[in-house]
């Protein structure tokens, strides 16, 4: 699948050039709706088995209606003597998201009421979307308004909002058990390179990642336009929620910034995994709390659903300077970060898969190990960086049925990966056997 080089000493490498993956989704032009959204699914749609859904608009998605198609082919501001000033086909960030079409002459001051820019980052062109304001507006670096002093401009907006659907992505991949694991990106995010492509990015690795090696648990991906787009899915698949184990939304995950996890509404067990596996990643990282403000986990872990979801992100949305603006580019986004980030979920996935809860067959008293061949068998694993005689006491001792092995791992202060070897250890030995599914 891959011709990539392993880089020495570091951590799975993805099946795909994540950055190249980024790179070619950079120029698309997308939004809410739309056909930016649509050629973004169809490029998806070349590395994975991915089933792109229509809803129409004005579908009752819980509490919400999807909304018209939004689609935009140009917009201009030009001075009156037909000079260009601000242009659409140089940056999709110089439209406000969802501007209705709009056509003449119009004051200075008019034009201010219509038009975004950032004062103190005065060289960059903000991010701004009005999907549900019906009006129109420009965004653009302040240094150029600041130098736009005429009378009155010609603004174009060869835009409409039409009844049409919203597209979003879904890949699955069954598992051998009906439990799943959820995984999700926004979509919706026009020219910006950490918010929105390096999720969308690392989830297409993982889902190819799963689909070559298999899954215990079901696997699911779901490319979604913000809010909606996970309200419609939650509305459309309210019967299927229950078997959503573990789930994680993705985003902002190219920057060289450190991990940051929000956790779940109620503390589901993802929130351990994850903590666990960043805590013996050696990456810097910072575990945060649930509020509910940010992604979708917001929709996900509102009151009726309370799904087992957290979030994942290097960098925090809102609290670097280049968010939502021009400088969320391709420079800022760096392949190494983007592929260590696909490293630490794939480890997670791999501790997802593996978490189990055993028992002691016998649990009266400590089993005799020597008797066995398990002192050989631990010092046959030493090398290879596998179980210690200490792994496989606490095995013994916390299989209870009641501590799954992340539960033994935290417990013991171990990575996940040698208490799992010194369980099938107790395994072949007879010692142990599984209860439940995890
Ligand atoms: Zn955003």
């Amino acid at each position: 699948m891959s011709n990539r080089k392993r880089h020495a000493g570091a951590d799975e490498v993805p099946p795909i050039d994540l950055h190249g993956l980024v790179r070619e989704l950079f120029p698309i032009n997308r939004s809410l709706t739309g056909a930016g959204v649509r050629e973004t699914l169809a490029i998806l749609a070349r590395y994975i088995r991915l089933e792109i859904r229509e809803v129409p608009s004005g579908t009752a998605v819980l509490d919400w209606h999807v909304p018209l198609e939004w689609s935009i082919r140009s917009a201009t501001i030009k001075t009156l003597d037909g000079r260009y000033l601000v242009d659409f086909a140089n940056s999709n960030l110089h439209v406000v998201g969802y501007s209705k079409p709009f056509h003449g002459v119009v004051s200075r001051a008019e034009l201010a009421r219509h038009v975004h820019t950032l004062p103190d980052q005065p060289d960059l062109i903000p991010y701004r979307t009005g999907y549900y304001a019906d009006d129109w507006g420009f965004c653009l670096t302040d240094d150029l308004w600041r130098t736009m002093q005429d009378d009155s401009y010609l603004v174009d907006i060869d835009s409409d909002l039409s009844s049409g659907s919203l597209a979003y992505g879904e890949f699955f991949l069954p598992g051998e058990v009906p439990d799943e694991v959820l995984i999700t990106a926004h979509i919706c995010h026009p020219s910006l390179a950490n918010d929105n492509l390096s999720g969308i990015a690392v989830a297409v690795a993982l889902a190819m990642r799963q689909a070559q090696l298999g899954s215990r648990l079901g696997f699911r991906v779901l490319f979604l336009p913000a809010t909606i787009g996970a309200i419609s899915w939650l509305a459309r698949n309210e019967d299927h929620l229950e078997k959503i184990r573990y789930g994680l939304v993705l985003t902002c995950l190219g920057d060289s910034g450190g991990f940051h996890y929000k956790q779940s509404r109620s503390g589901a067990s993802i929130d351990d995994a994850v903590a666990h596996v960043l805590r013996h990643s050696g990456h810097p990282h910072d575990i945060m709390a649930f509020d509910p403000y940010g992604y979708d986990e917001r929709q996900f872990c509102s009151p009726a659903f309370d799904l087992p979801v957290g979030c994942l992100m290097r960098s925090v949305h809102g609290t670097f300077p280049e968010y939502h603006t021009s400088a969320d580019d391709l420079d800022f986004v760096k392949p190494d970060a983007l592929d260590r980030s696909y490293a630490v979920i794939a480890t997670l996935l791999d501790l997802l898969n593996a978490n189990r809860t055993y028992i002691r067959i016998d649990g009266r008293g400590e089993p005799q190990l020597g008797r066995r061949g398990l002192y050989r068998a631990i010092a046959g694993q030493k090398e290879a960086g596998g179980a210690s005689q200490m792994d496989l006491l606490w095995v013994l001792n916390l299989a209870d049925g009641r501590h799954s092995l992340l539960e033994m791992a935290d417990r013991s202060g171990t990575p996940f990966s040698r208490i799992a070897k010194a369980a099938r250890l107790a395994l072949e030995a007879k010692l142990i056997k599984e209860v439940g599914r995890d």
